[in-house]
């Protein structure tokens, strides 16, 4: 589904199907991206408060690395649930 790290197919390579038919839908990348990334950010954040003795400028600076690693190591997960997403919803054609 993708050919380089960040960048997506146009079309599937094995049945062709046009991956992002829709311009524009890159906002819901960025709000599933932002909630899925959150949400584990948020645990371990807790986690952090509660099990280590960091002051609060570590243990945001601890968030902050937490939301970078999480976004970037999961990247096509997030991107790939939001392509199959909105082919749930508008069903998948091979052209437009
Ligand atoms: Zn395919």
């Amino acid at each position: 589904m993708f050919e380089s790290y960040f960048k997506v197919h146009k079309r599937c390579p094995e049945c062709k199907v046009v991956l992002q038919p829709h311009a524009g839908d890159e906002l819901g990348v960025i709000a599933l991206g932002y909630f899925m990334t959150l949400a584990p950010s948020m645990v371990g954040l807790v986690l952090a408060y509660f099990y280590t003795d960091w002051s609060p400028l570590q243990l945001l600076l601890f968030f902050f690395f937490l939301m970078t690693a999480i976004l970037i190591g999961f990247y096509r997960n997030i991107k790939g649930i939001w392509i199959g997403f909105v082919f749930l919803l508008t069903g998948l054609r091979k052209r437009l």
